[in-house]
């Protein structure tokens, strides 16, 4: 961010008086009279605009020349008596929010910020810290943060777990130029500069003790492992033992104290604990005492929800102590469902996945329907076949630490992309130790419900989906479950119902359901449901194949008690009788 080279422009003579008290404020700032021409002059990366009118003529004016928000320039409004100053395009990379802020305390007004992740004042950061669910180490150290912030425009981050960072975060790979680090470890680096520590919640302390142990005797046995370990006591978020620890007193008031939850394994649960019962040492007498082999090494592990043991067992008087790490997540996949069709049916939650991520996957035509929503973001678009290479690309953006979203239009986990970008990530973590991409798969409208929808009510009952595209699935296996599904009278619903290789595939699964129901039986035809060109056709299984049906089409066979009243396809619930 730089708003060096500055311009402000203003139309009324109070206007042209307010821009010149702003030269002592930026000397080199040049005072413009307004002219769209002459903002369009000056429009630039790395500028930035104040214009003293009507934020519509600003509004006006500048619509045509925004790009992205990597690129526009910080653009402040200000009312001729100075009042407001009022950040309106790129209040973090672009500058706009400090110049606002600069510009407000200069002239006395108030600085209008609108930007939710606001992270010039401090109350955001610490905020922030907390929406990552990351404890802060040092308070006295967060407006050391907060000044580095307005100083630079960037905050820089070194962080080994996956956080969300908002626009003025800048990642850095290096834990000595980091300004804010996010680990674990005590020390991560000796950098010469004061670092805000944040720490993230994912150690858990596997804590055996004899009876009676007191609180203090166990604080200081954990605290003396975790240091000589170079790990921060304030990631630690669970204590984990034996159940019949559950009540220790010692342990309990430890925990209390901190506000740590205990968990407690039963022995048989510590005795199974797969994974690392090779490598655990196990003690007889420990076993006679409890019925567990090990209880700190093996309750860390369990509670770590499979993580890495990262110490081994340390007896400290009458306290072990294990450390278990849980899994690092560095970067995030949403596997995001868009729906059908445009934005309005996409759940909001998905159009914050996406808005979320830096880079979005997808394939061009699903992309070309959410536009709107990755504007300013990295694209990567690929043809429909390419799914594999597709979901490749996401898994190597996401471990370069960007956050992903893989688009896919309906449900990402129906016909689509959720299992390719699973299994890609099974295979890389069995035969390496990349660090776990974290992923969430978010869902969509399916086409089953769109194209439902449209019809009326014809799932009301049971119903089997069957896609008839033999491009990965046998077409033998098709027909044998068309013919399970008809036998068995399910509604069926048929997606992929054509493609250009094997046009007749339609013709074969109304021949399979003809068998079982009569030519009547209703069929409704859904083309592009909740898209520009829907086309919605309720026919039957005797005409069914004289309407348009493509790969943009869903068709919905009825079972042996659908019909059909005013162009609608109902299903009935099965309670006729109780009506
Ligand atoms: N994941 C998608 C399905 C992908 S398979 C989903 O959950 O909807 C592609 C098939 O879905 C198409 O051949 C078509 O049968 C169906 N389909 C997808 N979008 C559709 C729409 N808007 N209208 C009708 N059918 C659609």
């Amino acid at each position: 961010m730089n708003t060096g080279n500055k311009a402000v422009f203003y139309i009324t003579d109070n206007g042209l008086a307010l821009a010149e008290r702003l030269k002592n404020l930026y000397p080199d700032i040049d005072i413009i009279k307004y002219s769209s021409r002459a903002v369009q002059d000056f429009w630039g990366p790395d500028k930035g605009l104040i214009f003293i009118m009507a934020a519509g003529i600003v509004v006006r004016t500048i619509a045509l020349l925004v790009e992205d928000k990597r690129v526009d320039p910080g653009v402040v409004v200000l009312d001729e008596k100075g009042q407001f100053a009022v950040s309106l395009l790129s209040g973090h990379l672009g500058g706009a929010n400090r110049l606002a802020i600069e510009i407000a305390e200069f002239l006395g007004g108030r600085a209008v910020i609108t930007t939710a992740s606001d992270v010039n004042n401090m109350p955001s950061l610490d905020l922030w810290a907390q929406e990552q669910g990351l404890a802060v180490e040092d308070w006295g150290l967060l407006p050391f943060a907060g000044t580095q912030l307005l100083n630079n425009g960037v905050l820089k981050v070194y962080a080994e777990t996956f956080v969300n960072l908002p626009d003025a975060f800048l990642k850095t790979e290096d834990p000595g130029i980091a300004d804010v680090c996010i680990t674990n470890k005590k020390v991560v680096f000796p950098a010469l500069n004061k670092q805000l520590y944040l720490r993230p919640k994912n150690l858990v302390a596997g804590i055996g003790c004899n009876s009676g142990t007191t609180a203090s005797e166990i604080e200081s046995a954990a605290r003396r492992v975790l240091d000589e370990q170079n790990l921060s006591f304030q990631s630690v978020r669970v204590l984990a033992t034996i159940d019949v620890k559950a009540g220790e007193p010692g342990l309990v008031d430890f925990a209390a104290k901190h506000r740590i939850k205990i968990v407690t394994f039963t022995p048989q649960e510590l005795n199974k604990a797969h994974g690392i019962d090779k490598f655990i040492e196990k003690s007889d007498a420990v076993f006679k005492a409890t019925g567990a082999y090990a209880v700190a090494e093996a309750a860390a592990f369990l509670a770590s929800g499979a993580g890495t043991l990262i110490v081994r067992k340390q007896k400290i008087g009458n306290v072990t102590v294990a450390v278990a790490e849980e899994r690092i997540a560095r970067s995030k996949i949403y596997v995001v469902g868009t729906g059908p069709g445009g934005i309005e049916h996409i759940t909001p939650y998905a159009q914050k996945a996406i808005r979320e991520s830096d880079a979005i996957v997808g394939y061009g035509t699903y992309l070309d329907l959410i536009t709107e929503l990755t504007k300013g973001k990295e694209v990567v678009s690929t043809g429909m076949t390419q799914e594999i290479d597709r979901c490749r690309t996401a898994v190597e953006l996401a471990l370069s630490g960007k956050t992903v979203a893989v688009v896919s239009g309906g449900d990402p986990g129906i016909y689509a992309m959720a299992g390719l970008v699973l299994e890609l990530i099974k295979d890389r973590n069995e035969l390496s130790l990349d660090p776990a991409l974290y992923v969430e798969i978010v869902p969509g409208i399916s086409a089953l419900n769109a194209g439902a929808s449209r019809l009326g009510a014809p799932l009301m009952h049971d119903f089997a989906v069957v896609s008839l595209s033999d491009r990965l699935t046998p077409w033998e296996l098709i027909e044998k479950r068309l013919e399970a599904a008809a036998m068995a009278d399910f509604v069926i619903v048929l997606y992929n119902p054509k493609s250009k290789g094997r046009p007749d595939h339609i013709a074969r699964a109304r021949e399979i359901c003809l068998k079982y129901r009569c030519p009547e039986t209703p069929v409704g035809i859904v083309k592009a449901a909740m898209r520009e060109n829907e086309k919605v056709i309720v026919a039957n299984l005797g005409d069914m194949l004289d309407h348009d049906i493509d790969m943009q089409t869903t068709v919905i066979i009825g079972n042996s008690t659908t019909f059909t009243w005013n162009n609608y396809i109902i299903t009935p619930r099965g309670y006729a009788s109780k009506r």
